[in-house]
C-alpha cells in the first residue's frame, strides 16, 4: 500500500526558525512527516496527492508550551480543589485539558508537575491513541524539601541521597525530566518566592540522576540566590525566574540555561484577584513578583538568555488554551513576534529535548502545525484564532 501523501499550498509559511517567511508555498506531508517544502512555481505535478488548498493563510509550527499543570484546574484555589475532589475526576479533567490545548494550536507540551502519576497515565494514553492531545513530556512529582514549593503534590526530599533517590522513583514511574524545587512559591501558603529552598547539593544529585538516564531537568526558581543554586547543579531551565540579577543572567547565558518566565501566572493571579476567590496571600505575592517578573524578563532578553513558552496552565485562572497569551504578553514585554513565535516553537523543542524531530515546520520533522487566518507577524493576537491544527499529519481542528 502507498502511504497517503498529502499537498497543502498557497500559504505564507513561518517556519518557526525565525527565518524569513515564505510566501506561496507548498508542502508535502507523507503520513506524519514533512517531506518536501518549498516555492508554489517549483512543485512538481499533484497527481495522486491530496491537494489542500491554503492560500491567503499562514502557516506555523504547533506551539510548544513548556510548562503546563495538564491536571491541575485553573480555578481560584487549584490546590485546594486538587486535595478534596476525587481522582476519577481530577483525571477526566486532564484529558479535557488535552483538547483545549491542542485546539488552541500547542500541538506538544511538558508537564511540570503531576499528582499521583496521573501526568504519565496521560502521556501514555494520548500516545496510545486511546485519548486526543498533544503529546507531551511528564515530569511525575516534583521534588521538593519537606514543606516546601507544592509539597501537598509533590515528593519531599532532604540531603542529596534523598533527592537522589527522589529522582529514581520518578525516572522509574516513566518521568521524561525531572522537576525540582529551588525556592517558595506562590501558591503555597506560608512559603516566600525569593526563600531558597533545596539545596545545591540537594538539586546537584537529582540532577545527575536525571542526566545519566539522558533525561533533561527543570526548576521552580524565583528568587535570586535559588536560581543560582539551581544553575550551578547543572538544571536545564529555569521556570519563572522572578528575581535574575545580572550575574544569574550572565550564568545562564555562559551554560546555555533555557528561560521559561511564565509571564501569564501572576498577571492572571493579579488580574482576578482575591475578589474572584483567589486566596488573599497569592493575590499579595503576585503583586508584588509583578514588577520584578517583567524586569528579569526584558534584562534576560536583552542578554541572549534562551527563552522559551510556558504558561503554567492550571495555575489560578491561567486557562488550558493560553498558549497565545504568553507570546502576547512576551511581545509586549519586548520580544518581536517573531521572537515570540520562535520562543514558542523551535526554543519549546529545544528546552524539551525534542528538536530533532518537532518545533519547526521543516522537511523530515513531524507535521504538527497550525493555520491562521491573519498574519502573527503583523498582529501577534492572530495566534488567538486558530483556524486549523494538524497534528503528526492529521487535522485535529
Ligand atoms: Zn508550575
Amino acid at each position: 500500500m502507498t502511504k497517503k501523501q498529502t499537498f497543502y499550498k498557497g500559504f505564507t509559511l513561518i517556519d518557526g526558525t525565525g527565518g524569513k517567511p515564505l510566501q506561496n508555498a507548498f508542502m508535502v506531508v507523507e503520513d506524519k512527516r514533512i517531506k518536501r517544502i518549498g516555492r508554489l512555481v517549483d512543485a512538481e505535478s499533484t497527481n495522486g496527492y491530496e491537494v489542500v488548498d491554503l492560500h491567503g493563510k499562514y502557516v506555523m509550527p504547533g506551539m510548544i508550551n513548556a510548562h503546563v499543570h495538564i491536571i491541575m484546574e485553573p480555578v481560584a484555589d487549584p490546590n485546594k480543589l486538587l486535595m478534596t475532589e476525587s481522582k476519577y475526576k481530577t483525571l477526566l479533567r486532564g484529558v479535557a485539558n488535552l483538547k483545549k490545548h491542542l485546539h488552541s494550536g500547542t500541538t506538544y507540551f511538558r508537564d511540570m508537575g503531576g499528582y499521583d502519576y496521573m501526568d504519565i497515565v496521560l502521556r501514555d494514553e494520548v500516545m496510545s491513541g486511546l485519548v486526543e492531545g498533544p503529546e507531551f513530556l511528564a515530569s511525575g512529582k516534583v521534588i521538593t524539601m519537606t514543606g516546601g514549593h507544592g509539597w501537598m503534590m509533590g515528593r519531599e526530599a532532604d540531603g542529596p541521597e534523598e533527592t537522589r533517590k527522589a529522582a529514581r522513583e520518578q525516572l522509574k514511574a516513566g518521568a521524561d525530566v525531572v522537576k525540582i524545587m529551588a525556592t517558595g512559591g506562590v501558591m503555597t501558603p506560608g512559603v516566600e518566592p525569593g526563600s531558597p529552598q533545596l539545596e545545591e547539593d540537594e538539586m546537584k544529585s537529582a540532577v545527575a540522576e536525571a542526566h545519566k538516564a539522558g533525561k533533561k531537568t527543570a526548576t521552580h526558581a524565583q528568587g535570586t540566590t535559588g536560581i543560582k543554586n539551581a544553575i550551578r547543579a547543572g538544571i536545564d531551565s529555569i521556570e519563572h525566574g522572578i528575581f535574575l540579577d545580572d550575574e544569574a543572567i550572565q550564568m545562564m547565558v555562559e551554560r546555555g540555561t533555557y528561560l521559561v518566565p511564565t509571564l501569564v501566572a501572576p498577571y492572571f493571579i493579579v488580574k482576578n484577584g482575591i475578589a474572584a476567590g483567589i486566596p488573599k496571600f497569592a493575590v499579595d505575592k503576585s503583586e508584588h513578583v509583578m514588577k520584578y517578573h517583567v524586569d528579569s524578563f526584558q534584562r534576560a532578553l536583552k542578554a541572549g538568555v534562551k527563552i522559551a513558552m510556558g504558561t503554567d496552565s492550571g495555575t489560578p485562572f491561567n486557562q488550558h488554551d493560553g498558549g497565545p497569551w504568553e507570546v502576547k504578553l512576551m511581545v509586549e514585554n519586548g520580544m518581536t513576534p517573531m521572537e515570540g513565535i520562535v520562543a514558542a516553537t523551535r526554543n519549546g523543542a529545544e528546552c524539551l529535548g525534542i528538536d530533532k524531530d518537532y518545533g519547526t515546520v521543516e522537511r523530515g520533522k513531524f507535521a504538527d502545525f497550525i493555520v491562521l487566518e491573519e498574519d502573527p507577524l503583523e498582529n501577534i493576537d492572530a495566534l488567538f484564532d486558530v483556524k486549523s491544527v494538524y497534528k503528526l499529519g492529521k487535522k485535529v481542528k
